[in-house]
């Protein structure tokens, strides 16, 4: 079992007594560990103190994985009525809401920032995994925000799996292509798959089903310079995968935005014709309204599975897919002029929330609070108080792979 070395970020052996409370692999992280020496305490990294001046304490832990934001994308999990579900799909609607004020919408990010810690140093503890020292980064995101003025800024990790960062980018790729979604007023959804996958498989089908797509443009391509289509093809893709705990495989799948029914049918056709053992059924076309366009730019895979009625978050499975879609595109557009984003793609959520606090602070995120805390007035930077139900789940449903098996 590894901890995180807060001086020089990189995992360190745990000690015993450490090990046994990063015995979140089976449940019951959060509270007994950030009572233990061995823990960084309140997830803090290495600053002797907090002080309100920023920059120094920053650079010390900016882990970015130097990699764009692009492509993160899709959804945990549909609306549901079980109640589990609920409460991890609730933390993640993106959009924001004038109901609230800066701060209950801010809090929606320390509700992902709970969840994402949680399952970040579960992630980074799953053996051989090839991402360990980037789960730790996003162990770090955001963990300090410096309030200076009118700006409210901290080291994100850009990680795809990040749901913090997910939030922030999934509202500025929404934002981003508003205009070409609602240019589309006949706008379709369609969901391309193959059949199911093993682990070891799961590269290779990914690889195939981004080369059978790659042909069908082409094709498209060629046909549109023949004069034979009035387009090549136009479309928003985005690739996801999911884990079936029953069967213990693997489906990845694309999930497609195009202008109009025509456009949808096509590409279905001309998917199963790459694709022979694709079925008919698999391959679904319907109407997209604006927000179900919008799911394309969400998560881009179940955390939530549900075996025997029971809803966990799988480490095992879930570092098997972040593995998979490393250094890849989740998110891709075609036949279309991608609008540019904003030089500086802006944090509304955060800005919205400088403008409201009046004075300039250090906060620190504390995970048994879950909240950023000014250490030095001891004020919470959101006042966000997860359900008990929801800290329940945090704390005992985040597994290795099923509640049985542990990891060696
Ligand atoms: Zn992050």
């Amino acid at each position: 079992m590894l901890l995180p070395d807060t001086k020089n970020r990189a995992a360190v052996p745990a000690s015993n007594a450490a090990q046994k409370c990063l015995g979140l692999l089976a449940g019951g992280y959060l509270q007994s560990c950030y009572d233990h020496d061995q823990m960084p305490k309140n997830t803090t990294l290495p600053v002797k103190r907090l002080i309100r001046r920023p920059a120094p304490v920053a650079a010390a832990f900016a882990p970015h994985s130097g990699r764009p934001l692009d492509k993160l994308a899709q959804h945990v999990t549909r609306p549901s009525a079980a109640p589990a579900a609920a409460v991890v799909e609730d933390d993640l609607r993106l959009t924001k809401n004038a109901k609230f004020s800066a701060k209950e919408n801010f809090g929606k990010r320390a509700r992902v920032k709970f969840l994402t810690e949680a399952m970040a140093v579960g992630l980074a503890n799953v053996p051989g995994s090839k991402l360990t020292k980037s789960y730790w980064n996003t162990f770090y995101c955001s963990s300090i925000l410096h309030k200076k003025g009118g700006s409210l800024t901290g080291k994100y990790c850009k990680n795809r799996w990040c749901l913090v960062c997910c939030r922030i980018r999934s509202a500025q790729l929404i934002k981003q292509y508003a205009p070409v979604l609602q240019s589309w007023p006949e706008k379709h959804l369609v969901t391309l798959t193959v059949p199911n996958c093993s682990e070891a498989d799961l590269v290779a089908t990914k690889e195939q089903m981004k080369a059978g797509f790659n042909r069908i443009r082409h094709t498209f391509q060629m046909q549109h310079r023949r004069g034979q289509r009035p387009a090549p093809l136009v479309a928003l893709r985005k690739l996801e995968a999911t884990h079936n705990p029953d069967r213990n495989d693997y489906h990845p799948h694309y999930h497609l935005v195009v202008p109009d029914l025509a456009s949808a049918n096509e590409l279905r056709a001309a998917w199963l014709g790459q694709f022979p053992s694709a079925q008919w059924k698999g391959q679904d076309v319907r109407p997209a309204n604006a927000g179900a366009a919008h799911e394309l730019f969400k998560y881009f895979t179940k955390l939530v599975t549900t075996q025997s009625k029971e809803r966990f978050i799988r480490l095992a499975p879930l570092n098997v897919i972040f593995e998979a879609i490393a250094g890849g595109r989740t998110f891709q557009v075609f036949g279309i002029q991608a609008p540019k984003p904003d030089e500086q793609l802006v944090d509304e959520e955060a800005t919205a929330l400088a403008e409201e606090l009046n004075i300039d602070a250090v906060f620190e995120w504390v995970q048994a609070q879950a909240d950023w805390v000014d250490k030095e007035s001891g004020e919470m930077l959101t006042n966000y108080k997860p359900s008990p139900q929801f800290r329940k789940f945090v704390e005992s449903k985040i597994i290795y792979n099923s509640p049985q098996k542990s990891p060696q």
